[in-house]
């Protein structure tokens, strides 16, 4: 058995922190393979590591000091380990980080020194061994992970021993840093998994799972127990975010099992994530239909009205590519006989609208376009809808009985959704109003 965990910037934040984080690794021998992030928050009116670190290239960039934002830098560190009385020569690594900054040092590189710092502290702490993420994590000219190179790489790394990696970043060919997007080390944590074929990947943070809904609009929503990797796709679409897009891919691939899980709640199952669940009956969360509701703001409809457009050959092909030139992305396109609509980002709509007016006037010769702005989408997801057929009904119902007037539907063939276009006013009543009538 073996599992690998990943720790994110809260988990890493004090040594308050660490702390939690030894007992939770501690408390199974399996725990062997540790990810950590920089540190991050201790409190709403805290700084990430990493924010600090990119805010120091951007002054040394712009030829002002930066000594008093790489002091914060070093002193949570610092801090860290003094209350853990730990021996680690965090000195020495910051002067280095100090002069290679004044020798041009690139701004991955420079941003990557907080999960190096982390992963070196708690490597120490933990008496595992520390392991460079330039020593196994690969990237390709374009940016993309060799993961045949890199897996094999940590494999042959790993056998055997007990690890703590730094996470966000990893290395060229030539040996040169390269970090992910903001929040990457759950991509890293993802990686490892995968290459050492683990039985679990611990995704530990400060929340007790993915919630049913955005805790913003919702008070105290439950986390949701089980959720199938094509669910968390649609959920965190739609504005979910608890881990990094890329994250599910490396495990998917190999069916691993993804469980997130709180710091600072341990005992909590919090929410494991699979490809599918086979009991998928009993239980009380089992009989709920809706895993999750998640939806944004900001849409825009674009309406196509033209007598006999349906037959019309090519014409959709025409409005597509009106779109693809213009660079918007389109979400939804719910359509009728003479009418053909599409949803799209109404921000990036407006940069382009009269073009693209103009260019469906020329190309389509329509009898009217129609714009219609500030639309919300708010999406129902749920593996359990599927053969259902009364489900959809009854959110209409509900959102009818709130006066919630329902602008557009969709629901996809593989009926893991309802998707519903909502006036962007009636966002935060409609997400409410589908927690209320059918989880609580
Ligand atoms: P970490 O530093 O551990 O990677 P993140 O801040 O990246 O943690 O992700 C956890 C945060 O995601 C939570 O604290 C919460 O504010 C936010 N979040 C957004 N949407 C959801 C959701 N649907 N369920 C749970 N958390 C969510
Ligand atoms: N520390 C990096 C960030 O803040 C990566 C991570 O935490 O996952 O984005
Ligand atoms: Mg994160």
């Amino acid at each position: 058995m073996l599992k690998v965990l990943k720790f994110g910037g809260s988990s890493m934040a004090s040594a308050a922190q660490y702390e939690k984080v030894k007992a939770i690794v501690e408390q199974d021998a399996a725990r062997t393979v540790v990810v950590v992030s920089a540190a991050g928050k201790r409190g709403k009116d805290d700084h990430k590591i990493t924010d600090l670190l990119y805010l120091c290239h951007a002054h040394v960039r712009y030829g002002v000091s930066c000594d008093a934002v790489f002091g914060m830098i070093c002193q949570r560190y610092l801090e860290i380990r003094d209350a853990l009385g730990l021996q680690t020569d965090l000195e020495s690594e910051l002067a280095a980080i100090r002069t290679e900054m004044e020798n041009g040092m690139s701004e991955a590189a420079l941003a990557s020194r907080g999960e190096y710092l982390s992963a070196r502290l708690m490597a120490d702490y933990l008496g595992f061994d520390f392991v460079d993420a330039t020593e196994w994590l690969r990237f390709r000219m374009d940016g993309s992970v060799d993961r045949e190179w890199s897996y094999a790489a940590l494999r042959k790394l790993a056998a055997g021993r007990k690890l703590v990696i730094p996470g966000f970043y990893g290395a060229m060919a030539d040996g040169s840093i390269r970090t992910f997007t903001r929040g990457g080390s759950d991509i890293t944590g993802a990686l490892a998994a995968a290459a050492l074929d683990a039985d679990v990947y611990e995704n530990w943070t400060d929340v007790s799972g993915i919630l049913m809904a955005d805790p913003r609009i919702v008070e105290d929503p439950e986390p949701i127990p089980r959720v199938t990797y094509s669910e968390l796709r649609e959920l965190s679409y739609l504005g979910a975010q608890v881990l990094h897009e890329d994250t599910i891919f490396p495990v998917a691939e190999k069916n691993i099992p993804l469980n997130i899980r709180n710091t600072n709640d341990p005992s909590h199952p919090g929410t494991l994530i699979m490809e599918r669940f086979d009991e998928d009956a009993g239980g009380d969360d089992e009989r709920r239909f809706i895993t999750g509701i998640a939806g944004k703001k900001d849409y825009s409809v674009v309406s196509i009205s033209k007598r006999g457009l349906s037959s019309e050959v090519g014409a959709i092909r025409k409005v597509f590519e009106i779109f693809e030139t213009l660079g918007l992305a389109v979400e939804y396109t719910p359509n009728g006989i003479d009418t053909f609509s599409l949803v799209v980002s109404g921000s990036k709509l407006e940069k382009v609208l009269h073009s693209a007016i103009s260019q469906l006037e020329e190309k389509l010769a329509p009898d009217r376009v129609e714009v219609t702005k500030d639309l919300a989408i708010v999406a129902a997801v749920g593996r359990r809808m599927a053969n259902r057929p009364e489900i959809p009904g009854r959110i209409f119902t509900a959102l009818g009985r709130e006066g919630i007037r329902i602008r557009l539907i969709s629901q996809g063939p593989c009926e893991v959704n309802v998707i519903l276009g909502v006036d962007g006013k009636d966002f935060a009543a409609a997400v409410r109003v589908l927690y209320d009538s059918f989880v609580k």
